[in-house]
């Protein structure tokens, strides 16, 4: 017995030999930020985000940034007067991410990108966090608004997440609306796959060496051509987080390529003992990271505050592997953060007392 308990303190010493040693908890910044965050700040509380990356102000038209803006609002206050009026945050995320899907601007519903075949293919996910149960649908191409049906496998099936045809069906089963694929089609969207389409042809021949693994399937701008995910996290009344995510996934996706939207703990996540988080980003970096899920387990087992956990995870993890994105995410407090390491992230805000606060740009610009 001796000599295994031996063996295994050796093991662990040589196995955590030169990696490098993480005082997160215990710096004055963080203990600081925890006591702040430790005070009930909001009886209830919403945060959304249309999407994460290179938003520049530079290329954007006024006319543009005021669409995006009303959008924001009008999703928002939609997920507010619920709160407000005591519903449940499973429904602010839900009914609020709705408007979102329904609008032409974001890559979810009704603006999500296309695939490599010209199809539309759409992933969502929802959490509560009062009993940690949880659905996400993947690659449907019927179902009118995914995060809807996100809803429906996690209230009404057993299982977590259905994927393809079996999820559209089950859509249909459910009595969800349900629209022809072609519903899905925007010129926007149509036009950046052409593009997206012929950059990939001409880096494959030049950049075949450098990068064999994304050669010929992704350009060099691969990080941008997700644009417009839609996600939201909200604290309510009677102290339950939810957090929901919905995305038509990357434009020039092949062989059913599903990101970290509907993967429970990479692109969503929820736990009432911690936070609600969604993500919005280059998703294959989520999935590897568990972004969403480390931000609550920081906050559970190392006993950072939320703003602390989802910097360690944005700036360091995700930053340090070498993806791109960001979070939204609440916590049981109604403390809301809003952050990430592109240039940009349609983002806003709503605490209890009906203060909004709208963002598009990064705080340096
Ligand atoms: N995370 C999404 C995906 O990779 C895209 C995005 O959020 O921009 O499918």
């Amino acid at each position: 017995m001796k000599k295994i308990l031996t063996l295994s303190v050796l093991f662990t010493l040589l196995f955590n030999c030169g990696k490098p040693v993480t005082k997160l908890d215990n710096t004055e910044e963080n203990v600081i930020q925890n006591e702040k965050e430790a005070i009930k700040t909001n009886d209830f509380a919403i945060v959304i985000h249309g999407g994460a990356g290179t938003i520049l102000k530079k290329n954007m038209t006024a006319e543009r940034e005021v669409e995006y803006r009303l959008k924001l609002e009008e999703a928002i206050k939609v997920g507010h007067t619920i709160l407000k009026n005591g519903g449940s945050s499973l429904d602010a995320v839900e009914k609020t991410i709705n408007v979102l899907e329904d609008s032409p601007l974001f890559n979810a519903g009704k603006g999500a990108v296309f695939t490599n075949a010209e199809t539309n293919e759409l992933d969502a996910s929802i959490m509560d966090g009062k009993t940690l149960n949880a659905g996400a649908s993947a690659g449907t191409t019927t179902v009118k608004n995914p995060i809807n049906l996100a809803r429906k496998i996690m209230d009404k099936s057993p299982h977590v997440m259905l994927a393809g045809n079996g999820a559209d069906l089950y859509a249909k089963e459910q009595g969800l609306e349900i629209v022809s694929p072609d519903y899905f089609y925007t010129e926007n969207r149509f036009k950046s796959l052409q593009r997206a389409k012929k950059k990939a042809i001409i880096e494959q021949d030049h950049d075949a060496e450098k990068d064999k693994k994304t050669a010929g399937y992704y350009d060099a701008d691969i990080k941008d051509y997700k644009l417009g995910t839609v996600g939201c996290v909200a604290l309510d009344k009677n102290g339950n987080l939810a957090a929901g995510t919905s995305t038509g996934g990357m434009t020039n996706k092949r062989f059913g390529r599903v990101g970290d939207v509907p993967i429970i703990g990479a692109g969503t996540y929820a736990d009432n003992a911690t936070c609600a988080v969604s993500g919005t980003g280059w998703g294959e970096y989520f999935i590897r990271a568990t972004v969403a899920h480390d931000i609550s387990v920081l906050m559970e087992h190392k006993n950072l505050s939320l703003e602390a956990a989802a910097k360690e995870v944005i700036h360091n993890k995700l930053t340090n592997m070498g993806g791109t994105g960001g979070i939204i995410a609440v916590d049981k407090n109604g403390n809301m953060v809003m952050d990430f390491n592109t240039a940009g992230m349609y983002r806003a805000k709503m605490d209890a007392n009906g203060e909004l606060v709208i963002e598009i740009y990064s705080k340096k610009e």
